[in-house]
C-alpha cells in the first residue's frame, strides 16, 4: 500500500520504527550514561563525605576530578586550606610539575571561574586563595600533560565553583560544580565540627585551669543543679572532708546535712532568700561535718544563676578551707589576751572582762570583787634563784589559782609577780559581797602560802591581797584595779600575808605616800640628803665605831625621818640610788676620819633589804671602797634579819664574799625579829646589836632583861660583840655593863651629828 507520495506504509511503518528504536537507543545511552554519572557521582560524593582530614579529602577530591574529567591529565594540584600546605601535588601523573605552577595559574583560576556560571570571586579574596577569608577551602587545578592548566576547581564552606579552560563537556563542569558544591557543604560540616571540638578543647582547657587555680587556693569547688536535684562537689572538696584523695562526683541533693546544726539556720535562711530572688551571691563561714565527725570551719562563696524567668537554677560556688586561719587567729589571740607564761588571761582581757562586768552593775543586784594578789618578795627569788625558777613558780602559783576558783571566775595574770582574781556574781549587799571576797582571799592566801617545790628546792611564799568590791569604786575597769592596788599596799604595809578590803582612807595614804616619793626624788637631787653620824663605844666609853644615818633635811624646817621615807624609797626602788651614794658618802668619811681614828674603827652603815639583795650590790661595795680608796676594814654593813630572812644561804655567800675584802656584817634590831639563833650561826656576823626596845624596858622588866642577858650569853657562845642600842641613861648603861654587854650606842654618849673633823668629836661632851 502507498500514501499517494511514493511511501508505502510499510517502509514508513519501518523507517518509523527504526527512528524510534534509534532515538530509543539514543535515550537509553543517555539515561545509561546518566545512570553512570550518577553512580560515579554517588561514588564519588560518599568517598568524599567518608573523607575527615584534610589529606584525605584532597585525595578523594584529586580522585572525582579526574575520574569527571574525561581528559588525558598530568597532575591534580592541590592547595587545601584546612591542612594549611599551598602547593601539595597529589595523584602526580607523569613528571615533576614546575613549582611555580600555582602562581602562574592563579591568573587563570580566576578567569577560568570568572567565566563560569558561578559567581565570580572578589579579586582581593582570588589575590589570597587559598587564604584566611575562606576558612575551609579547596582549590585543585588540573595540569594537562603538556603542564598547561586545563582546569581549576574551588571549593570551600561558603561557596563552590568550577571552572575549565580547555573544552570539557558541559556536563563534566556541571559534574564538577556539583562535586566542589557537595565537597563545600562536607567541609562547613568539618568547620562545624571543628569549631565544636576547638570549643570543647577551649572548655576542657578552661575547666582545667580553673581546677588548677582551684587547688592552688585551696578552694574547693561544687555546683548544684537545683532543677536536676544533684551536686557535682570537686575532688579537693571532697579531700578536705574526707582527709583523702578523691575524684569529683556527683551526688544525690545538696550537701546540707554536712553543715553544723548552728550555722544551718542562717545559711539556709540566706540561701532562701537568695532563691526568692534577693542577693545572688552568697558568702558564709560554715562549719562542715568531715566523715570522721569532726567539723572543718570553710568559707563558702557561691553563686546563683538563674533561668530565663529569672528563677534560682543553679547554686555553685567554692569553699576555702579556713582551719589554718582558724589556728592562726586563735593564736594571735592566745599571744593577744593570754599570758604566755602561765597561760592566764592578760592584763587586757581582764580588763574587757571588767569592762562587761561593770556594764551589769546597775541593771542586776549584783557585784564583782577584784583580788589583786601579789607574791611577798618574789623579787628575791628571782634575784638569788634565777628567772626560770621565778618561772617555776609562777606557774605554780596560777595553777593554785585556777583550782581554787569557781569556773566562771577569771584568774588573770597582770605581769610580774601579780595576779587577779575577779569572783562575779557576789551579792548585790555590800557586806555580803564582802564577806565572801575576804572568805575567798583568805583561801587563796592559805594556798598559796603552802610550800612549792621548785627544781631550786622547797621555797615558801607569802601573799598579800588587795580586794575591791565594784560597788564602792569608780565607774570604771582601772578604778575598780587601782582601789584594789591601794587595798594591796595596805595589806603589804601591815606586814604582808594580809588580806585588806579596799576603804576610802586608804586612798588618802597612798596619795600622801606618792607625794612623799615625789619629793623625795626631787630633794635628793637637790643635795638636801646627808649622812649623819652617832658614835660607838666599847665597855670603857672609848669611840670604837660610827653609825651612818641617813637625814633628809626637807624645806621649811620640816624633819622626815628615815623611818618614814626609808620603806618609800624601798617600795619605788628608789632605795637603790639613795644607798649607793650613802655608802660613798661613808666611804669618803671613812677615808677623813681613818687617820684621826682609834684602831678598829669603822663607819657602819645601813642595808635594806632590797639593796642587800640588787644582784649587784657586792660590786657596789666594792666600788665604793675602791673609789674612796679606804680598806674593807674601815667598813661595817648593818643588816636584820628581814633582810636575810628568804635567802639564808644566798645571803651568807654575798656576806662571805665581802667579808674576804674585810667588811664586818653586824645583824641590827636583834630581837624585833625572828631572833633566830640560825641566823646568828649561818650567817657570817660579827655582831649582833640589841634593839632599843630591850633596853628601855629592862630597868623595868624583868623579862626584858632576862632577854637582854640570853641575847649576851648566846653572843658570847658564838664569838660575836654586842652593841645595845638606844642607851638613854647611866642606869640602862650600868645594868648592860652588869650584864655583860661591850658596846653601846646611845644619847647617852652621842646623838647623831653632822660629821665633825675628827670622829671622838662625836662623843658628847667632847
Ligand atoms: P637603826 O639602824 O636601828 O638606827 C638607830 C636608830 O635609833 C636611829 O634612828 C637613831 O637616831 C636612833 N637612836 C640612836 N640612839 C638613840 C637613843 O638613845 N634613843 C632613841 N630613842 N633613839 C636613838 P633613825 O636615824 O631615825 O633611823 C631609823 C632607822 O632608819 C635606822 O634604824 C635604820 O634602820 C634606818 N636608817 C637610817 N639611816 C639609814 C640609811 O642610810 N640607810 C638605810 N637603809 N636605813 C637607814
Ligand atoms: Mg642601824
Ligand atoms: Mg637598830
Amino acid at each position: 500500500m502507498s500514501d499517494g507520495q511514493g511511501h508505502d506504509p510499510a517502509s514508513l511503518a519501518a523507517s518509523t520504527r527504526n527512528l524510534l528504536q534509534q532515538q530509543l537507543i539514543a535515550a537509553r545511552t543517555r539515561l545509561d550514561r546518566q545512570v553512570d554519572q550518577l553512580m560515579r557521582m554517588n561514588r564519588l560524593s560518599n568517598l568524599l563525605l567518608a573523607s575527615v582530614d584534610a589529606s584525605s579529602i584532597a585525595d578523594a577530591f584529586v580522585e572525582a576530578i579526574i575520574d569527571v574529567l574525561d581528559v588525558p591529565v598530568a597532575a591534580v594540584w592541590i592547595a587545601c586550606e584546612p591542612c594549611r600546605e599551598a602547593g601539595r601535588t597529589f595523584a602526580c601523573h607523569g613528571e615533576g610539575i614546575d613549582a611555580d605552577a600555582w602562581s602562574r595559574a592563579m591568573p587563570l583560576l580566576a578567569e577560568a571561574i570568572g567565566r563560569d556560571r558561578v559567581a565570580p570571586l572578589p579579586p582581593q579574596v582570588v589575590a589570597s586563595l587559598p587564604g584566611p577569608e575562606l576558612s575551609q577551602a579547596i582549590a585543585a587545578l588540573v595540569i594537562g600533560r603538556d603542564g598547561a592548566v586545563i582546569g581549576a576547581v574551588l571549593a570551600s564552606s561558603t561557596m563552590a565553583m568550577a571552572g575549565m579552560r580547555v573544552p570539557a563537556g558541559d556536563e563534566s563542569r556541571q559534574m564538577l560544580a556539583i562535586l566542589a558544591e557537595k565537597l563545600g557543604a562536607h567541609l562547613g560540616n568539618l568547620a562545624d565540627r571543628d569549631v565544636i571540638e576547638q570549643h570543647l578543647v577551649q572548655l576542657r582547657q578552661s575547666e582545667e585551669r580553673l581546677e588548677r587555680v582551684l587547688r592552688g587556693t585551696n578552694d574547693g569547688w561544687w555546683d548544684w543543679d537545683i532543677r536536676a536535684g544533684t551536686t557535682f562537689v570537686s575532688p579537693r572538696w571532697l579531700s578536705m572532708l574526707s582527709g583523702q584523695a578523691a575524684s569529683g562526683r556527683t551526688i544525690d541533693g545538696f550537701w546540707f546535712d554536712r553543715v553544723h546544726p548552728d550555722d544551718a539556720i542562717d545559711f539556709h535562711a540566706a540561701l532562701d532568700r537568695a532563691f526568692a530572688g534577693g542577693d545572688d551571691a552568697i558568702e558564709r563561714e560554715l562549719r562542715l561535718r568531715c566523715d570522721d565527725g569532726t567539723f572543718l570551719p570553710v568559707l563558702v562563696r557561691g553563686l546563683i544563676s538563674r533561668d530565663d524567668d529569672g528563677h534560682a537554677a543553679r547554686f555553685s560556688g567554692t569553699m576555702l578551707d579556713l582551719s589554718e586561719r582558724k589556728r592562726y587567729e586563735s593564736h594571735i589571740h592566745q599571744l593577744a589576751f593570754f599570758d604566755a607564761l602561765t597561760e592566764l588571761p592578760n592584763r587586757r582581757l581582764l580588763d574587757d572582762r571588767l569592762h562587761q562586768a561593770l556594764l551589769t552593775r546597775g541593771r542586776v543586784e549584783q557585784t564583782t570583787a577584784v583580788l589583786l594578789i601579789d607574791l611577798d618578795r618574789f623579787k628575791r627569788l628571782n634575784d638569788t634563784h634565777g628567772h626560770a625558777a621565778g618561772d617555776q613558780l609562777l606557774r605554780a602559783v596560777a595553777r593554785r589559782l585556777r583550782d581554787l576558783v569557781r569556773p566562771y571566775d577569771t584568774v588573770a595574770r597582770l605581769g610580774g609577780d601579780e595576779f587577779v582574781v575577779l569572783l562575779e556574781h557576789l551579792s548585790g549587799k555590800f557586806d555580803e559581797a564582802r564577806q565572801t571576797a575576804e572568805s575567798v582571799a583568805a583561801k587563796i592566801v592559805d594556798a598559796l602560802g603552802k610550800p612549792y617545790e621548785l627544781d631550786v628546792g622547797t621555797v615558801h611564799h607569802s601573799v598579800s591581797i588587795g580586794v575591791a568590791l565594784t560597788c564602792d569604786a569608780g565607774p570604771g575597769a582601772m578604778d575598780v584595779l587601782r582601789a584594789a592596788d591601794v587595798a594591796l599596799y595596805a595589806a603589804k604595809e601591815s606586814g604582808r600575808n594580809q588580806v585588806r578590803v579596799f576603804r576610802p582612807e586608804m586612798q588618802q595614804r597612798v596619795d600622801r605616800r606618792a607625794a612623799l616619793e615625789a619629793r623625795l626624788r626631787k630633794e635628793f637631787a637637790d643635795g638636801r640628803l646627808g649622812l649623819h653620824y652617832q658614835p660607838i663605844v666599847d665597855a670603857s666609853g672609848g669611840l670604837a665605831s660610827a653609825e651612818a644615818l641617813v637625814r633628809w633635811h626637807a624645806g621649811a624646817g620640816e624633819s622626815i625621818g628615815p623611818s618614814e621615807f626609808i620603806p618609800v624609797a624601798e617600795d619605788s626602788g628608789f632605795i637603790h640610788a639613795i644607798g649607793t651614794w650613802g655608802l660613798g658618802q661613808a666611804c669618803v668619811q671613812a677615808k677623813a676620819w681613818l687617820p684621826h681614828a682609834p684602831v678598829g674603827f669603822r663607819i657602819a652603815v645601813n642595808l635594806s633589804g632590797p639593796e642587800f639583795m640588787h644582784p649587784e650590790f657586792p660590786d657596789r661595795v666594792l666600788a665604793a671602797l675602791e673609789a674612796s680608796g679606804v680598806p674593807g676594814t674601815a667598813l661595817r654593813l648593818e643588816i636584820t634579819e628581814a633582810t636575810v630572812v628568804t635567802e639564808l644561804g644566798f645571803a651568807a655567800r654575798r656576806m662571805h664574799r665581802l667579808r674576804d675584802h674585810g667588811v664586818e656584817f653586824s645583824l641590827d634590831d636583834f630581837g624585833t625579829g625572828y631572833s633566830s639563833l640560825t641566823y646568828l650561826r649561818r650567817l657570817p656576823v660579827s655582831e649582833v646589836k640589841i634593839d632599843r626596845s630591850y633596853v628601855r624596858r629592862m630597868i623595868t622588866d624583868p623579862h626584858d632583861e632576862a632577854i637582854v642577858r640570853a641575847i649576851l650569853a648566846m653572843s658570847a657562845a658564838l664569838g660575836l660583840r654586842v652593841v645595845a642600842e638606844g642607851v638613854e641613861t647611866a642606869a640602862q648603861h650600868q645594868r648592860l655593863l652588869e650584864a655583860g654587854c661591850t658596846g653601846f650606842q646611845g644619847w647617852l654618849f652621842g646623838r647623831p651629828a653632822a660629821p665633825p673633823a675628827v670622829p671622838d668629836a662625836l662623843l658628847g661632851g667632847a
